[in-house]
This record gives C-alpha cells, sequence and structure tokens, in this order.
C-alpha cells in the first residue's frame, strides 16, 4: 500500500458567473494502511476528492499524490468502488470481478484464478455464474469489493459503498470490509456522511465543512476495534 497526499487541491467547476467553488486550499496526509472516512454533509465536495484521487477530475490547483506519484489520470493503482455498485448487468459475478485485471491485460487463466479466489474470500461462492439483477444488494456490493480488491491496488476509494443498502445488510457489510482490511491492509479512503459508519470503521475521521469546503476536523478514533 501506499500513502495519499493531498497538496493545497482547490477546485472550481466552470468558469465566470457559473463557477462553482466547491473545495478550498485542503491538505490531507494519509499514510500507507491507514483507513480513513471523509464525512461532511451532501454536497460539500466529498465525490469531488474522491474522483480526483482517482484522476477522474483534475485539481484546479495543488496536487494529489499516490506515494510519489502525481495523480493526473486514473491508475490502476486506486480502485474505486461506488455507492450504486456500477456492476455490468449483463455480466455474471465472474465476469464483472474479472473486468479490472482484463483492462490490465492479464492473462485469461490468471483472471479466473484470481476473480474466483476473491469471489470466495467475500462469501460469493457458489453465485459465479449469476447477474447482478439475481442478487441482493449486499450481494451486488461484495461483487463490487471483489473487483476493486482482485486488481491488488495499493489503495482503495469507496465513496458512500453502503449507502444504498438497508440498516442491517450495511452493519454486515462494515464488518466484513473491517475483516478483509485486518487481514490485508491497504490504503482506504471511505467517503461517508453517516457518524456512526465513521467511527466504526475509521482510524482517522476528516471532517467537511460546507462549500468551499476544507477539513474542519482531523479525528484520530483513539479505541481499538471490536
Ligand atoms: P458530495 O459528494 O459531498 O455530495 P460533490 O463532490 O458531488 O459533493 O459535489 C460538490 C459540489 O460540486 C456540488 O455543489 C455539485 O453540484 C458540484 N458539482 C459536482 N460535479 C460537478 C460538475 N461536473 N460540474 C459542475 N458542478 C459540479
Ligand atoms: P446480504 O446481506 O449479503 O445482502 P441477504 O441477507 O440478502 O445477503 O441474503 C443472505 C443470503 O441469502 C445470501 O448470502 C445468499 O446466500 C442468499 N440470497 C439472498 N438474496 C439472494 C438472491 N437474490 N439470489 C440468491 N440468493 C440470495
Amino acid at each position: 500500500p501506499k500513502s495519499i497526499t493531498v497538496d493545497r487541491v482547490s477546485k472550481t467547476y466552470g468558469n465566470g458567473e457559473e463557477a462553482v467553488h466547491v473545495l478550498d486550499d485542503i491538505s490531507i496526509s494519509i499514510p500507507e494502511k491507514e483507513f480513513v472516512c471523509i464525512l461532511g454533509p451532501s454536497g460539500c465536495g466529498k465525490t469531488t476528492l474522491m474522483k480526483m484521487m482517482d484522476g477522474l477530475v483534475d485539481p484546479s490547483e495543488g496536487e494529489i499524490r499516490i506515494g510519489d506519484t502525481v495523480i493526473t489520470e486514473p491508475t490502476p493503482e486506486a480502485a474505486l468502488v461506488f455507492q450504486n455498485f456500477e456492476l455490468f448487468p449483463w455480466r455474471t459475478t465472474l465476469e464483472n470481478v474479472e473486468l479490472g485485471l482484463e483492462i490490465l491485460g492479464v492473462d485469461k487463466s490468471t483472471r479466473r484464478e484470481r476473480a474466483q479466489t476473491w469471489i470466495d474470500r467475500v462469501g460469493l461462492d457458489g453465485f459465479e455464474e449469476s447477474y447482478p439483477s439475481e442478487l441482493s444488494g449486499g450481494m451486488q456490493q461484495r461483487v463490487g469489493l471483489a473487483r476493486a480488491l482482485c486488481v491488488d491496488p495499493e489503495v482503495i476509494l469507496m465513496d458512500e459503498p453502503f449507502g444504498a443498502l438497508d440498516a442491517q445488510t450495511k452493519d454486515k457489510m462494515q464488518t466484513q470490509l473491517l475483516q478483509l482490511w485486518e487481514q490485508e491492509k491497504k490504503t482506504v479512503v471511505f467517503v461517508t456522511h453517516d457518524i456512526r459508519e465513521s467511527i466504526f470503521l475509521a482510524d482517522r475521521v476528516l471532517v467537511m465543512g460546507t462549500k468551499p469546503s476544507s477539513i474542519v476536523e482531523d479525528i484520530e478514533i483513539p479505541f481499538e476495534r471490536p
């Protein structure tokens, strides 16, 4: 895993009268293997910050680095997990999980093997040939998790990944995510607007204010996890 550095980043969408100043001079330093939650009200720019970490959106000022590399475009070092899962409906569990490896040009037999390993780890063995529409919400997000972890990324970026799930499924997924993370620590940035979730999951919680947003609190969570 690698560290993530957000170095004096500001973001304004649009120009002139249309301009929306979203992020204001944000600096964050996330050591490798840390699990950080970014907490903030809707519209404060959490998704924008996340997309910049993945190279999908350019900062207006400042830069973001993963390790020593300045992020200017999407990189396999960072894997994204989305709120609405973003699975391909016409692909099976196995085919969805293999997708990231396919993009990286990994050969078919290695792909199969690694995808199967992660399908087993997230508890979806037996559902390899199922399509997303045949799976519950929690199971679909476990496919999303397996797809992200399968490429062995340096950092995992999660944008309200459990926001679309019911409370009980959400609790189960949080516990499972922590179990996976304890087994193999990655640098994790997890965006949420749920305070309980952030305290349950994170080593450290960064709180954003309303836009133009900056980090208004940086809180270490001092207790051991259950
Ligand atoms: P959050 O994830 O915290 O809800 P977002 O990053 O999605 O916040 O959005 C922050 C602000 O930036 C919002 O006011 C939103 O309307 C605006 N915004 C996001 N994406 C764009 C875009 N592509 N063009 C213009 N404005 C945008
Ligand atoms: P999750 O909490 O992961 O969303 P559920 O509580 O919905 O899972 O379901 C628990 C178990 O029931 C699953 O692990 C699976 O074995 C089975 N199951 C649930 N929904 C489906 C479905 N749509 N198709 C097949 N099996 C399912």
